[in-house]
């Protein structure tokens, strides 16, 4: 039975954090399995340049802890990270400064990748993906560590542990997965592949600020009180998302996990430690306007394709708020986005709602759309 410690703990105050995550690492025994000589690589989500306080960036505060735990070993830490848009040294350096881990970094002794470099590789295990280009630290790390932000996604439902291992795909590339992947099912096996290729050896999971609602970048702050840990990245979400009120196995990439004997299936088949966690759930966690489609299933297969693009959400433009600077048109696999005016227009004809465009834009003005009946 896979393990998950849940710890409550509401600020981000090094004072109180890092203790935590010294208890986090001694229960899983961490600290046993770094060495001086080693480099423990530190994945955090850093999807867009944004300021912590909104909460669609793993906290540069959270990763500080968690690499000063990493230091006491002699271990060095690197952090790596591949948001949406161009990867680029220059572009990653930007983006590192304006999540506030320039300064955290060096003021620690941290390095922060920046050199872009990715390789194209084989996934052996993958029922979905048998290949794919991955940022260069992740192949092969001595110690890989999970960092994710608690969030809700439009695409996917839930953010995580699992759903993070995206962003070891470099930059551009990942709008070409979505492309080869439009549909939610494939794309979550997709999800599961890559996961099971990079095999972090630990998780832990930044749900002190989470995003409820629109998620992963236009949702809103939730004050959660939530550090979550494990060493299997499935039995994390799996714990996490039944404490947002959410069923795991509704979850695509965490269903299908458990079929292949990657994860739990059900919370009852994870081991809790920590804080007790009636006192932690959070049921009222507003979920992201993710599709429905079960009852399309139930139609004739000739209305399928027709149905489900009309159930499924789609991307909206508030042209107020736009302000034309093409980050959505940069990262559309589908090149459906243009400019009209200095403002950006979806031809939705083309679109397969995978909303990196909502992910990607800056301004927040991307919102999901569905049917008026369907939130009855
Ligand atoms: S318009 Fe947005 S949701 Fe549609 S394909 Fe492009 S990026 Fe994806
Ligand atoms: S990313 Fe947002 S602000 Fe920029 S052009 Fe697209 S919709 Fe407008």
């Amino acid at each position: 039975m896979e393990t998950v410690l849940l710890k409550q703990l509401r600020t981000y105050d090094p004072d109180a954090l890092e203790p935590v995550i010294d208890r986090i690492f001694r229960t899983f025994g961490v600290y046993d399995d770094l060495r001086p000589g080693m480099t423990a690589v530190l994945k955090p989500n850093l999807i867009l340049r944004s300021d912590p306080a909104a909460a669609a960036v793993t906290h540069p505060l959270f990763v500080q802890a968690v690499g000063r735990c990493v230091q006491k070993t002699g271990a060095r830490v690197l952090i790596a990270e591949s948001p949406g848009g161009p990867y680029a040294p220059g572009v990653m350096r930007g983006h590192f400064k304006g999540c506030g881990y320039t300064q955290m970094a060096e003021a620690n002794g941290f390095l922060l990748y920046t050199d872009c470099q990715s390789r194209e590789v084989a996934l052996p295990q993958g029922r979905r993906c048998r290949q794919a280009p991955i940022v260069e630290p992740f192949l092969g790390a001595d110690y890989l560590i999970d960092l994710p932000k608690v969030k809700t996604h439009s695409m996917v439902g839930y953010s995580g542990a699992v759903k993070n291992l995206f962003g070891c795909v470099p930059g551009l590339q990942k709008p070409e997965l979505h492309c080869r992947f439009p549909e939610r099912g494939d794309f979550s096996e997709m999800l599961v592949d890559l996961a099971e290729f990079l095999a972090p050896q630990f998780t832990v999971m930044d749900g002190i600020w989470a995003m409820e609602g629109d998620g992963p970048t236009g949702g809103d702050r939730r004050e959660l009180g939530l550090v979550a840990a494990g060493r299997n990245p499935f039995a994390a979400d799996v714990a996490v998302a039944a404490l947002l009120g959410m069923v795991p196995e509704n979850v695509d990439m965490l269903r299908i996990g458990a079929q292949r004997g990657l994860g739990p299936r059900t919370l009852g088949e994870v081991e809790l430690l920590g804080d007790d966690f009636a006192a932690l759930a959070a049921p009222d966690f507003r979920k992201a306007k993710v599709s429905s489609t079960d009852f399309v299933d139930r139609l004739p297969r000739a209305l399928r394709p027709m149905a489900k693009k009309w159930v499924t959400p789609r991307p909206k433009i508030d042209r107020k708020r736009c302000v034309g600077c093409g980050k959505c048109a940069e990262s559309c696999p589908q090149h459906t986005i243009t400019l009209v005016d200095r403002k950006a227009q979806i031809d939705s004809s083309r679109c397969i709602r995978c909303f990196c465009c909502q992910e990607m834009c800056p301004q927040h003005c991307i919102q999901v759309k569905r049917l008026s009946l369907l939130k009855l």
